[in-house]
């Protein structure tokens, strides 16, 4: 019988350097595949004909229509793609929208997945896929939609453009922050989630002095890493919970959003995990980890208010009636009329509430 406490974590190949996405030949064959579909937004569609150029004879084709929130009718338009070029695996270079169309293919066709992150948001070291259909976001956890391989290319990232190196790095942070608190932790993971927020509380203002800084860039690909490892580990709570809602029902950017939450979504499990999350404290000063978080986001310039986002007030009822019809664990009670308090403070940028 297992540990109650044991992870289950399967073997993925991770590899960070620079220049390391010029392997990709390499990573290709050593999947035994020679087909490779390679994916990417329309915005980064360079970067995939890089790849494709890379690839060489192993390049299957390029799909360039990633979307953010993982649209089923995209997911369907690249499958179509994956079966006429008989594609035999993919390549997901981007963030985590293109990296979720990579899931949506491989848990569809349980191709395997080579994935090149180009933002902190940790989704390709997640077996979660996020997918939206009708309007409607749903979310599965399963084996076959964790990527096999992971190059972390710091040259990758130094055109990632600053507000939104600050949003995904909030974005990967939160993953960190509830990883300290959740049921199901173990040492490991605690420890893990100590060393991606410690990356980057300490690399990140070195990155937005010099964002080409590749040893720096680097080290936050590694907080990264470490960041959305612990978010496929364990269970997340009412940050997480209210981000999906404010995401899925109001169409909120997903790294801003995150952003934005944080800090009120930890200062208000303060009241109930003030010791779990003294890590928190203890790498940005201050002595409540929510209060911290919001002073860490402000000197980054981070968006500090929902309003900004295009939320409008009239919504916060309806925002907070959909985050908490249904129960699900988190450290301190949570009611509806407190998180319409943590809503109202967040829409409006005002410090978050201890
Ligand atoms: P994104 O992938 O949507 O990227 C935002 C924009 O930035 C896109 O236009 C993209 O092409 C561009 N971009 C990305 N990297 C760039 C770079 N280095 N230089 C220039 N432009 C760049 O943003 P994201 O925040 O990484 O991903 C959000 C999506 O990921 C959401 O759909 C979210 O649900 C999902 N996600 C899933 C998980 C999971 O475990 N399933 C975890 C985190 C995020």
């Amino acid at each position: 019988m297992p540990h109650p406490n044991a992870q289950t974590t399967p073997a993925v190949r991770v590899q960070f350097g620079s220049s390391i996405r010029k392997t990709i030949a390499d990573e290709v064959r050593r999947l035994g595949a020679s087909q490779a579909l390679v994916l990417s937004t329309p915005e980064q569609n360079d970067a995939a004909f890089e790849m494709a150029e890379l690839l060489g004879p192993l390049a299957a084709g390029v799909f360039c229509k990633a979307e953010m929130h993982t649209p089923v009718r995209v997911t369907e338009a690249a499958m179509a793609h994956v079966n006429e070029t008989k594609a035999d695996c993919v390549v997901a270079i981007g963030g985590g929208s293109t990296i979720g169309l990579g899931k949506a293919i491989a848990y569809r066709s349980d191709l395997p997945q080579i994935t090149i992150p180009t933002t902190y948001a940790g989704s390709e070291a997640t077996p979660i896929l996020g997918q939206t259909e009708n309007g409607e976001k749903t979310t599965l956890s399963h084996p076959s939609v964790l990527p096999e391989v992971i190059l972390y290319d710091p040259e990758l990232v130094t055109s990632l453009p600053l507000p939104m190196t600050v949003t995904s790095a909030l974005n990967a942070m939160a993953h960190a922050a509830e990883a300290l608190y959740a049921t199901n932790r173990t040492g490991e993971t605690t420890a893990m989630a100590i060393d991606g927020l410690r990356a980057f509380s300490e690399e990140l203002p070195e990155v937005l002095v010099n964002p080409t800084d590749l040893a720096a860039r680097e080290a936050t690909q590694r907080g990264a890493w470490a960041c959305g490892t612990v978010l496929g580990q364990v269970g997340m709570s009412l940050h997480h919970k209210l981000c999906h809602t404010l995401g899925g029902s109001f169409d909120l950017p997903h790294a801003q959003t995150h952003a934005i939450i944080l800090p009120h979504a930890i200062a208000y499990n303060a009241r109930s995990a003030r010791d779990e999350l003294q890590p928190i404290c203890d790498l940005l000063g201050g002595e409540n980890a929510g209060l911290a978080l919001h002073a860490f986001a402000q000197k980054l310039n981070a968006p500090l208010a929902l309003k900004e986002l295009g939320l409008k007030e009239s919504d916060l009822n309806r925002a907070a009636e959909l985050a908490t019809t249904k129960p699900y664990p988190n450290p301190h009670p949570v009611t509806r009329s407190d998180i319409r308090l943590l809503l109202q403070a967040a829409w409006s940028g005002d410090q978050p509430i201890p």
